[in-house]
């Protein structure tokens, strides 16, 4: 059992952190907004620090699960970040959805002061992240990834070692580039079925069986046909995640002319009111423009 801190309680932080402690780590927890670690603390009675660098002192492992690349930095790098606590030979486990960059910029800076790092980021939303179910995707040294896999086993089905650090963040890029355009191919079917008088769980009751299948048919369908967008990963973090992927497009060459558009498309999503709406909102878009029509 280890010692581990825990930074970044949100959707998906609080529950992780919570299953790490289930398993018999000693676990502290630090989050900005501190009511959340109070109420973590009462619910799987860890410890609670209140600065980053308090957090990490003494542990092995820290595990971090913030927004995007700037909350990274800051919770880090910044003034009380977690690297001044953090001592020689531990590791710093990032779960956030962030950029290659910034995974290469923190490993640098860490490896000077003889501190290892994984980027690590996750699949599998809050349902997972509950359950104990996520996929990991691994960037760094297999070394320190057979060190830390173990411990990250409490929350996840699957983790796996991709390549180099920022391999992992690549690997999270590849899985939000074929979600897009899965998402947006499922929601112009169920609306042309809407629109041609179709009983659209029938229709996907039967076509489910077939070639046109995804994660996303089996478990969205209903509550797009019913206009329900109010759960799992958000339209505001999708774009954060499409323009991570979009901007390594940019410097390694590839083509993403259909992630570009969902992108865009994902923006009409926000101007209709949509930023806290799950991804599965495309719908919404086109519904939108029906009646617009
Ligand atoms: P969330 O509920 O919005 O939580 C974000 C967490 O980061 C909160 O604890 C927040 O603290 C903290 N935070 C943000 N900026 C910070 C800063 N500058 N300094 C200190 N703490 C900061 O987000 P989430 O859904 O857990 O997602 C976290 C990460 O996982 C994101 O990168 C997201 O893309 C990724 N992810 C999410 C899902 C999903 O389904 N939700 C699935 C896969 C991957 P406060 O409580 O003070 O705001």
């Amino acid at each position: 059992m280890a010692k581990v801190t825990f930074i970044g309680l949100g959707v998906m932080g609080y529950p992780m952190a919570g299953h790490l402690q289930n398993q018999g780590h000693q676990v502290t927890v630090y989050n900005r907004t501190s009511s959340k670690a109070e109420a973590w603390v009462k619910q799987f009675e860890g410890k609670q620090a209140s600065t980053p660098e308090q957090a990490a002192t003494g542990a092995e492992i820290v595990f971090v699960c913030v927004g995007n690349d700037d909350d990274l930095r800051q919770v880090v790098v910044g003034e009380q970040g977690a690297l001044a606590g953090m001592a020689t030979g531990t590791v710093l486990v990032d779960h956030t959805t962030a950029s290659a960059e910034v995974a290469r910029e923190l490993a640098e800076t860490l490896v000077n002061k003889n501190i290892d790092f994984i980027d690590a980021p996750v699949s599998g939303g809050q349902a997972g992240a509950e359950n104990g179910a996520l996929t990991v995707m691994a960037g760094g040294s297999e070394t320190v990834f057979n060190k830390v896999k173990p411990v990250m086993m409490a929350y996840a089905r699957c983790a796996e070692l991709i390549g180099d650090t920022g391999a992992g963040q690549l690997a999270k890029m590849v899985n939000q580039i074929c979600i897009a355009g899965v998402v947006q191919g499922l929601a112009e079917g169920l609306n042309f079925a809407k629109r041609a008088g179709l009983d659209g769980e029938k229709v996907v009751e039967v076509i489910s069986k077939g070639a046109a299948q995804s994660w996303q048919m089996e478990n969205r369908y209903q509550t797009m046909l019913k206009g329900e967008y109010d759960f799992g990963f958000a339209v505001d973090w999708m774009r954060k995640d499409l323009r991570i992927a979009l901007d390594e497009a940019r410097k390694n060459g590839s083509a993403l002319p259909l992630t570009a558009m969902v992108d865009q498309y994902y923006s009409d999503v926000q101007n209709i009111g949509g930023n806290r709406w799950d991804t599965s909102s495309l719908m919404a878009r086109l519904e939108h423009f029906n009646r617009a029509q």
